[in-house]
């Protein structure tokens, strides 16, 4: 298999721009094969990162358009390789002709990934960063966005080298004691591991709980919506998601099953879930919508429990207020506004201090709901700089250096001999290098790298 790489990096469909990219031996001779520069230079020959104005062409060498082209040597380039890139218009049958060029020229498709991977492997970027990229591609607001451009910029890299190295350090100490016993080295001391020990458990207790807060901006919130049938929860969930995601219809029990959107709100990424309404039914199929929904409701971070404020309160109301109270965060949404009020809102405000008064049908009164979710999800602003932990991978690895370093601290407090607790904490060592991937676990970096789309 060629180890030169090529693919298509932006997203299919037509657009104003396209770009395909190579990587690896001889990358900028076979893109000049299908480079043709306005000005005598052959793309081959071009300086680092010089875009060239020239035609591209197929594999039979016809013009298929004009656009640009760089090459970048290794090491500075994105894979660490030698790399090119062809930039034309967006069209897919230019792209596909010019990829077929690549193809007979001696390039071979690249995989979902293999990009960055290449990246990881030569070391222009550890796990994290990698992650990071996809994250970014992925971001669904602008706080994600922000997070995962710090994380590219190493913010959660710094993190764990700076707990690594506290350990390193007494690991190193550890083994120059233990096997250089004739240098004048300094005796190991019970307080400089214990510590080492304090400090790497402290760190990796607070980085553990970054992770809330981290799987909010990358994954959202999840939030359920709450409410009998009929009060308009899947007219809300259509007005908040922005297009009919779910079936409005006038006979109560129509929404079933859970359905789930992705929605923005206050710079906030919520996860919504709209559950059938709480209602007690000898019809099979909506007594397992009731049910999900009540499990929804026990999941959810944050409940969105819609009344109908131009009817009174029925018992049905009560049942999704009582599960509503039970929630860590709910939001109070009186709907139907556009109709004459009949619901005591004095009285609801007593029990919700967030509270707001919306048609969702006619999309009105919504906009106040963004500052109350950003208030309670402070996550918009200030967390970009911060390391945050924002996948199950990460707190898998952290969580394991913790236990790791628990045991060395127990076998301390016990007096367990020094050698037996450099095990111990190389232990934690070799789980926290996978956060960034110093030590590599080969199927959890191929499930990474698996994530991308093909191009990155
Ligand atoms: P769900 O059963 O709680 O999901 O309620 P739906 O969203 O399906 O809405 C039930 C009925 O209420 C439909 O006829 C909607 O058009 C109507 N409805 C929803 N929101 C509003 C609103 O803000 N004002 C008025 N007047 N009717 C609404």
């Amino acid at each position: 298999m060629s180890d030169l790489i090529a693919a298509v990096a932006t997203a299919p469909g037509a657009g104003g721009v396209g770009i395909l990219r190579l990587s690896g031996p001889k990358a900028a001779e076979t893109a000049a094969r299908v480079f043709r520069p306005a000005r005598k230079i052959s793309l081959a020959e071009a300086p680092d990162r010089q875009l060239l104005y020239g035609s591209v062409l197929d594999k039979e060498g016809r013009v298929i358009d004009n656009g640009l082209a760089f090459v970048s040597r290794a090491p500075h380039s994105y894979t660490g390789e030698e790399t090119a890139e062809l930039q034309c218009h967006g069209s897919p049958m230019v792209l596909s002709l010019a990829l077929e060029a690549l193809f007979a020229a001696g390039a071979r498709q690249a995989l979902a990934g293999e990009f960055t991977k290449r990246a990881f492997l030569n070391g222009r970027l550890d796990l994290t960063q990698a992650e990071a990229v996809i994250d970014l591609i992925d971001a669904e607001t602008p706080a994600a966005a922000r997070q995962a451009a710090g994380r590219l910029e190493g913010t959660l890299s710094r993190k764990i080298r700076e707990i690594y190295d506290g350990l390193v350090d007494v690991s190193a100490h550890f083994h120059a004691v233990l096997d250089y016993p004739d240098e004048d080295i300094d005796p190991f001391r019970e307080e400089t591991i214990r510590t080492a020990l304090d400090r790497g458990l402290t760190a990796t207790a607070n980085l553990l709980a970054t992770y809330d807060r981290g799987r909010q901006l990358t994954s959202g919130v999840p939030t359920t919506i709450l409410g009998r049938p009929n009060v308009g929860k899947s007219s809300l969930l259509n007005a908040l998601v922005g297009y009919d995601r779910a079936i409005v219809t006038q006979i109560p029990g129509t929404t079933r099953d859970t359905i789930e959107a992705k929605a923005s709100v206050g710079g906030v990424l919520l996860n919504l879930t709209d559950t059938a309404g709480l209602r007690e039914t000898g019809d099979e199929a909506e007594r397992l919508g009731v049910q999900r929904s009540r499990a929804a409701a026990e999941e959810a971070r944050l409940v969105l429990l819609v009344l109908d404020g131009a009817e009174g309160l029925t018992q049905e109301d009560g049942q999704a207020i009582a599960l509503a109270r039970e929630a860590p965060a709910c939001i109070c949404i009186v709907n139907k506004s556009d109709l004459p009020p009949v619901l005591d809102m004095d009285a609801l405000a007593k029990d919700f201090p967030h509270i707001c008064q919306v048609s969702a049908k006619n999309n009105a009164g919504l906009e106040a709901l963004g500052p109350m979710v950003a208030k309670l999800f402070p996550t918009g602003s200030g967390s970009e700089g911060e390391a945050l932990l924002t996948n199950a991978r990460q707190v898998e690895a952290v969580t394991r250096t913790r236990e790791n370093l628990l045991r060395a601290q127990e076998g301390l407090e016990m007096g367990v001999p020094p050698d037996l607790l450099l095990t111990d904490i190389e232990g934690a060592l070799d789980a926290l290098g996978e956060v960034t991937g110093t030590t590599v676990r080969e199927d959890i970096t191929g499930r990474i790298f698996q994530r991308f789309c093909v191009g990155k």
